[in-house]
């Protein structure tokens, strides 16, 4: 599973490549596109589907009787991570330099961003005709770089933080020249894309570190990626929903659903604060075999959401951020997150039940709950929660460097999810 995991994180330097990665594999295990555009279909007991928007995705498995006689199983998760966006207008001239102007996606952690080898990734937007039609563009070269100042000339970097400013520090070395008109930029994506550079119309484009995943540490007990959060949760949950396949068809729906947008609040048409699952579930419960009246209604009030996404593991420099007794480990199972003010949507049903999740699948399962002192982060559990009205446990594997341009978790602990989340889908009561 480990090699499938790194591959995955390499495959999906994007939102949009996550989300497309994860249609191929789906494709590829016998899942086919919904159009969800479309006039309604049968959906069978066992009907395998899948609806991709942009970035974010959609996938189910029919039981074998209608969501309102036994409800859904869901697992959310999130595609996106923090990054460097490129400008719309970005190519800034000065001193001989290119540099490329970015804006921080979400809770971006500047200073991990610097001396690195950046590739581009993204969505071009490009002109077809009399329309227009988006191109997926990964340029998997070093093209950029955002080099740090000498410490001769920032005397204070070691006492007083690296200080970036996004708007003055951040922008990308991408080239050297003197030519005042060039869009080198606009020039390097229609080369790959095989288009005019005066057919690009506009691009959702991101900057990425080019290392790949990588295990370490003395007995291959670490692995070292960028966008583990919130790729790794995406991850399991696509290995529990297609190993959910080999066992028999249980009575509930499986649903997976890999959002857009978390990390910048999740408001948009595909993020978790959308409709767009709620409107999916709808079509579901009426497409499968029986459409019962009230079903949607009938359907969530019976149904449970895990929401995974990352926990803080302790870090051994930094034990007192986290209460004495809550302290996830790395490679000692799945966290199941708490917080009174629904933070995280976890309540005693819901952490009871992941309990024996993990139990029933044989792993081991650890707590956290943040010092009562600290503000508390949040994820897409509360959210789904609240649209839904669905029962709701927020838990996640345990990882370090969250936020940071490359992150670190254990290896054991991607199994030990997937397991737990294939008990649920198999529809463990
Ligand atoms: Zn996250």
């Amino acid at each position: 599973m480990i090699d499938r995991f790194r591959a995955w994180l390499d495959a999906s330097p994007t939102s949009f490549h996550a989300a497309a990665e994860a249609a191929r594999l789906l494709a590829a295990a016998g899942y086919s596109a919904l159009d969800e555009a479309g006039p309604p279909e049968a959906l069978a007991p066992g009907s395998r589907r899948f609806i991709l928007r942009a970035g974010s995705i959609l996938a189910f498995r029919v039981g074998a009787r209608n969501p309102a006689e036994a409800g859904f199983r869901m697992v959310a998760a999130h595609t996106d991570s923090p990054n460097l966006r490129i400008k719309p207008r970005p190519h800034l001239r000065e001193q001989g330099y290119v540099r490329l102007g970015v804006e921080p996606y979400g809770g971006v952690i500047h200073a991990t961003w610097m001396d690195r080898d950046l590739g581009i990734a993204g969505r071009v937007y490009v002109r077809d005709g009399d329309r227009q039609r988006a191109v997926l563009v990964d340029l998997r070269r070093p093209l950029c770089r955002i080099p740090t100042l000498a410490i001769h000339l920032n005397r204070g970097v070691n006492d007083d933080g690296m200080k970036l400013n996004p708007q003055k520090d951040l922008p990308a070395l991408l080239a050297q020249s003197d030519d005042k008109t060039a869009e080198p930029l606009r020039d390097l994506l229609a080369a790959a894309i095989g288009c005019e550079p005066a057919a690009i119309l506009a691009w959702d484009l991101s900057l990425y570190d080019l290392t790949p995943a990588t295990v370490s540490g003395l007995n291959g007990e670490f692995l070292h990626s960028a966008r583990l959060d919130n790729l790794g949760s995406c991850h399991a949950g696509l290995e529990a929903l297609l190993a959910a396949d080999a066992g028999p068809l249980p009575d509930t729906t499986a649903v997976l659903a890999l959002f857009d947008h978390e990390e910048i609040g999740s408001t948009s048409e595909r993020g978790a604060q959308s409709a767009w699952l709620e409107h999916v579930l709808d079509r579901i419960v009426r497409d499968a075999a029986g459409d019962p009246a009230g079903g949607l209604s009938r359907a969530l009030a019976q149904s449970w959401l895990v929401s995974a996404d990352m926990a803080h593991a302790v870090h051994p420099a930094f034990a007192d951020k986290h209460d004495p007794e809550h302290m996830p480990k790395l490679n000692a199972g799945p966290v199941i997150k708490q917080h009174t003010s629904q933070r995280y949507g976890t309540e005693a049903e819901g952490a009871a039940f992941f309990l024996r999740l993990c139990e029933a699948a044989g792993v081991p399962s650890q707590w956290f709950v943040n010092r009562s002192d600290l503000a508390c982060g949040s994820t897409v559990g509360p959210l789904v929660a609240a649209r839904l009205a669905v029962r709701t446990v927020d838990v996640g594997n345990p990882m370090l460097s969250m936020h940071s341009a490359r992150e670190m978790c254990g290896t054991r602990d991607q199994p030990h999810m997937a397991a737990a989340m294939a008990k649920f889908f198999g529809g463990m009561r």
